[in-house]
């Protein structure tokens, strides 16, 4: 099962996409990401919490391909 979090939920407009098994890999991702491209090196608990709210699991979506 692979869980996302999209930084879009937090940071509008940006694409970035934080994946892990756990939450706590997708958030030591996202962790790394805001630190390095948003400048964000602490992580407040308000952030935490809105991080945890974010995250979910993957959807496959089926192809409507033909
Ligand atoms: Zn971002």
């Amino acid at each position: 099962m692979t869980k996302v979090l999209n930084c879009h939920e937090l940071v509008p407009g940006c694409k970035f996409e934080a994946r892990g098994t756990c939450d706590e890999e997708v958030i030591a991702e996202f962790a790394d990401h805001i630190a390095t491209v948003h400048n964000m090196v602490e992580i407040s608990d308000e952030i935490l919490a809105m991080v945890c709210k974010a995250i979910h699991e993957e959807v496959r979506m089926r192809t409507a391909r033909a």
